[in-house]
């Protein structure tokens, strides 16, 4: 089974760069094509812990996913799956051991990340986050351009308001709001599935934005870090165990 780790040899793969010097080789076939020409432009939306085990819950949210993207692939986060260790793999294509971020900590990243390879290739990139998010720290020191907003909404506008500029060759969107509700109120509370749904109505605008500025070499991608479990004596949701609920994801892509 494939992991977050063969994201970035894929992205590489589809946008023909070079892939950063600790990335698996493995990419995930059945998104290339020989005689694809290579993705110009890429938009990846990365909402946090939306897992597998929410898509089971709610299969009319996986029908969404699956009805708005080209291409859905199977995966496992890595352990443990917590948000930096599993951004950590998901931008690197390595290993926890080999990126250093094994344990939840949020140190800025010493190694080559795709961020660095999308660089050396001359594409220009962003990343919007939310503020002291993981996504928003640990990729930190790049010559890219990054944007701290203070939560998912202000995310999606900036996301927004960027591509509709067409500042960016490949642009990071990150939202939290689903790990922050399934902590507070249950993987499945009604709160929980109205933030699983914002997440989905935010990559249907994404989609349509790109589709009408960017309109043809490009890749979309939705890709959650980590799913999450309801602790059996409280009810209320976590992540960071070894166990199917945390570590089964499904990836969507649109490509054009
Ligand atoms: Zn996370």
């Amino acid at each position: 089974m494939k992991d977050l780790r063969h994201f970035t040899s894929t992205l590489c793969a589809l946008m023909n760069v070079q892939k950063p010097t600790l990335s698996v080789s493995d990419i995930f076939d059945n998104l290339i094509t020989s005689d694809a020409i290579p993705k110009t432009k890429a938009l990846i939306f990365a909402p946090d812990a939306f897992g597998f085990h929410a898509l089971e819950h709610f299969p009319e949210l996986h029908q969404r996913l699956q009805e708005m993207s080209t291409h859905e692939v199977k995966l496992t986060a890595v352990v443990p799956p917590v948000t930096p260790v599993c951004f950590g793999s998901l931008f690197t294509g390595a290993t926890p051991a080999q990126h250093g971020i094994d344990t939840y900590k949020k140190p800025i990243l010493k190694c080559d990340t795709v961020f660095d390879a999308l660089i050396r290739a001359g594409k220009k990139v962003a990343i919007v986050a939310v503020k002291n998010s993981s996504v928003d720290t640990i990729f930190r020191e790049r010559s890219l351009d990054y944007f701290s907003m203070d939560y998912d909404p202000l995310v999606t506008v900036k996301a927004l308001e960027l591509l509709e500029k067409n500042t960016h060759d490949v642009v990071v969107v990150y939202h939290q709001e689903y790990d922050d509700l399934l902590h507070d109120t249950g993987p499945f509370s009604e709160m929980a599935h109205w933030a699983l749904d914002r997440h989905v109505k935010t990559y249907d605008l994404l989609i349509r934005k790109v589709k009408n500025v960017w309109k043809e070499n490009y890749v979309i991608a939705f890709t959650p870090d980590h799913g999450g479990h309801a602790d059996p004596k409280t009810g209320l949701g976590d992540h960071g165990v070894d166990c199917a609920e945390d570590m089964d994801l499904r990836h969507f892509y649109v490509l054009n």
